[in-house]
């Protein structure tokens, strides 16, 4: 992408509607536009965060074995009314009425309409167990949207429902989302801590809310200091195993949201912080399987109601926690796996036109080699390009300018440790491919 053609709308000054430093900065780089209350529009480079930020959802999600597909985002009241949650779900819940007055909503989750489709196809325990997840819009009338991304009205979730033939086959199902998720964060750079959690209105006996440690965050939370060095990826047993150890040991150490702490069998060194919620698991049994009809024939051939699980991550919400927990004064820093580029090439002098031609070349290759990259090829101030590409947050910048170009050098930046070499062009470039 050329910086002279892109829509990257940035901002000077700090929009006063926004309180927080993600929603600053998301205004600021020109990622995002409110339309309405806690209704936004994603430009160019929010989008490509977000569909980076949904890519690694899904990849963790297939690994651990579930299936991707896609609900609508307009349900039937009826649906909600035969699992009762129609009139519970409150003043939450966006009500429609189509043209022939029939009661519709804008989901703000998929527990009813998965159960309905799961029901009308599956009827033998043979075809169990069976994981199915869809990234789609969600639609919540929170009473007080805040925070932009944080707490929007409409959001982007990935949901996934679990079913089984026993609670052993649900909570394994559990386990399997427990480790996709610790490894879903852990790969966007970021540290989430399972937290044991109230179920709430979802109903159920054992969850765990995901939680990223941030002073704007909006719980209290409470858990041990050891919990932050704790590596993940290399903990990670594989989907093979039955993942009772795995689970024990990241279970073991205390954590736990504010409804659920308890400070008589709290251990006594322990970090308070603020949390923000950016994922949460259940299981739920037969909650919506029993109201719903959702049975299947066992294998002595007697009827079996399935045994459920339902799991969220808000895949919005991840930007907006990802950017208050990785910035610092001058504007985001992207973790490398979900950085909108993975490099920008600044072409200091954009007239002159030895800098345009190795700009030009090192733009071409980068890009051959199947490298995000934005080049800066505005005729612009070099320290107005600096503030950009510091605030846009891209976490290679590689500067080229007749002075060390008469050298036989350019400069590589590191967005996160402010670190500059100068180097010879193809050095630069096998650094940051
Ligand atoms: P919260 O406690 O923040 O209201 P929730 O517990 O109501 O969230 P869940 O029903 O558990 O949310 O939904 C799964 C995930 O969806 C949450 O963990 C969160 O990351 C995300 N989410 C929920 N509400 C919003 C919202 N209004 N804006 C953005 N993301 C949201
Ligand atoms: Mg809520
Ligand atoms: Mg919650
Ligand atoms: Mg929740």
């Amino acid at each position: 992408m050329r910086m002279s053609q892109f829509f990257l709308p940035t901002l000077k000054e700090t929009p006063a509607e926004a309180q927080v430093v993600s929603h600053q900065l998301m205004l600021r780089a020109g990622m995002i536009r409110q339309t309405s209350a806690g209704i936004y529009a994603w430009l160019p480079l929010g989008w490509k965060v977000l569909q980076k930020v949904a890519q690694i959802v899904r990849e963790e999600q297939d690994r651990a074995g579930a299936q991707e597909m896609l609900m609508p985002t307009i349900q039937s009241a009826e649906l909600w009314r035969q699992s009762g949650r129609y009139e519970a779900y409150g003043k939450e819940m966006l009500r429609i009425k189509d043209r022939h007055d029939r009661e519709m909503l804008y989901g703000p989750t998929n527990e009813e309409m998965i159960t309905d489709i799961f029901k009308t196809f599956v009827r033998s325990y043979k075809d169990l167990p069976k994981n199915l997840y869809h990234i789609q819009w969600k639609f919540r009338d929170e009473i007080r949207p805040r925070f932009g991304l944080m707490r929007g009205r409409e959001f982007l979730m990935k949901d996934n429902y679990s079913f089984d033939l026993d609670v052993e086959g649900a909570k394994l199902s559990y386990r399997k989302m427990f480790l996709a998720y610790l490894r879903t964060f852990a790969r966007m750079g970021i540290k989430a801590i399972p937290m044991r959690a109230d179920t709430g209105p979802i109903g159920g006996d054992l969850s765990h809310e995901f939680i990223i440690l941030a002073e704007t965050g909006e719980s209290q939370v409470f858990c041990e200091k050891r919990w932050l060095d704790l590596d993940v990826l290399a903990d990670d047993p594989g989907y093979d195993s039955d993942l009772k150890d795995f689970f024990a040991k990241y279970t073991s150490l205390y954590a736990a949201t504010e409804e659920m702490h308890d400070a008589a069998t709290a251990p006594a060194e322990l970090e308070t912080a603020r949390g923000i919620e950016v994922g949460h698991i259940f299981y739920f049994g037969t909650k919506y399987s029993a109201p719903m009809g959702a049975v299947v024939t066992g294998p002595d051939g007697n009827p079996v109601t399935v045994e459920m699980g339902s799991y969220g991550i808000g895949v919005s919400r991840v930007v907006a926690a990802i950017i208050e927990a990785s910035h610092d004064s001058n504007g985001i820093i992207w973790p490398d796996p979900v950085a909108p580029f993975h490099v920008a090439v600044v072409n200091l002098k954009a007239d002159d036109a030895e800098c345009a031609r190795v700009s030009e070349e090192v733009y071409a290759k980068l890009q051959a080699a199947g490298v995000d990259v934005l080049l800066d090829d505005r005729n612009e101030r070099p320290g107005a390009k600096f503030a950009d590409m510091d605030l846009i947050g891209i976490p290679w910048q590689l500067t080229i300018g007749p002075r060390g170009l008469k050298n036989g050098v350019v400069e590589l930046k590191r967005r996160a440790t402010g670190e500059k070499q100068e180097l010879p062009v193809e050095a630069a470039l096998a650094k940051v491919t």
